[in-house]
């Protein structure tokens, strides 16, 4: 009996591994399909100055537009671009997008402001990706001062040499990097004040539920950035009573619902004319 379970228990295994597998080789055609064919675009939100409450910046965020599925929500096809390495070709085209897109609002007269991109562990652990970014902002004309890139605590914690050279070389460039969804990796603090990092940006976890032990951790997290010298946003604000709070922490930044979702380029131009009344 033992014997035969083992082999059920194994072919279940085997066959879901097909499966998975199957599923796999289907998506990423559909996602080269999808990236030959345009499916994608980025929609940029609003990054506002919490005291001045002017725009300061943009975040790039990817969307796919799937002609009979509809929307496909990043959370769901960037994990599969990694797995099927797609997320090298797909990453290097928003980043040129980005930068191009920012170059294009200040060509057009606005104020300059930031624009941020997210970077995945691959993206970030590539050998040569200062030279690329490097590239990318000599082709799109955009000054390195201009675009920050976004990375996330959990690719910090291997390759320590290699990630301290990336970010020495990225600052030399004159780019700036923060940490996304602070507060839910596995930082190693002793890393944090050694790496050159510009900004932390706290999970929206411990904004949209504001019960007093995630003001304590959203409190601590400011304190400690700018005793780090470092900026701090908070994104996933949706409420003013959680904009009041981070201002009265002395929070510098903030991202959310409350001022705006992610938006159409177009929209954001009107987000731009708005800087300068
Ligand atoms: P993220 O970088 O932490 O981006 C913030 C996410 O929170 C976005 O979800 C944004 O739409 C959402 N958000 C912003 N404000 C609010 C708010 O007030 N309330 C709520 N409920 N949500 C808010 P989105 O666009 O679905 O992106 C999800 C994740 O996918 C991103 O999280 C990022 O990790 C990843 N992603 C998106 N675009 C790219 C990309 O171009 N490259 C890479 N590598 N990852 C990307
Ligand atoms: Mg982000
Ligand atoms: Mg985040
Ligand atoms: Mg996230």
């Amino acid at each position: 009996v033992i014997k035969q379970n083992q082999r059920n228990h194994y072919k279940l295994f085997e066959s879901s591994i097909s499966e998975n597998f199957k599923e796999m080789l289907q998506m990423e055609t559909e996602l080269r399909k999808a990236f030959r064919e345009n499916q994608f675009d980025i929609h940029y939100q609003p990054q506002i100055d919490i005291q001045t409450e002017k725009l300061i910046g943009f975040e790039a965020l990817l969307r796919w537009h799937h002609p009979e599925k509809g929307n496909i929500p990043p959370g769901v096809f960037i994990p599969l671009a990694e797995k099927t390495g797609l997320i090298m070709e797909l990453g290097d085209w928003v980043l040129r997008e980005a930068c191009k897109q920012n170059k294009r609002w200040q060509k057009k007269g606005y104020p300059p402001v930031k624009v941020s991109v997210n970077l995945s562990a691959k993206q970030f652990l590539q050998k040569n990706l200062v030279q690329r970014i490097a590239d990318i902002l000599k082709e799109t004309g955009l000054s390195p001062h201009y675009l920050e890139l976004e990375i996330t605590e959990s690719m910090a914690v291997s390759n320590e040499e290699f990630i301290m050279d990336t970010l020495h070389g990225l600052r030399n460039l004159g780019v700036h990097v923060s940490i996304d969804d602070f507060g839910t990796g596995y930082s190693s603090l002793k890393y944090l004040s050694q790496f050159p990092i510009s900004k932390l940006k706290i999970d929206r976890l411990f904004i949209s539920d504001d019960k007093k032990q995630n003001q304590a951790i959203v409190k601590s997290i400011i304190h400690m950035s700018h005793s780090l010298d470092m900026k701090v946003i908070a994104e996933g604000v949706e409420t003013k009573e959680q904009l009041e709070f981070l201002r009265s922490q002395m929070c510098d930044e903030i991202q959310g619902y409350y001022f705006s979702k992610p938006v159409h380029p177009e929209e954001a131009d009107r987000w731009l004319s708005q800087i300068i009344k």
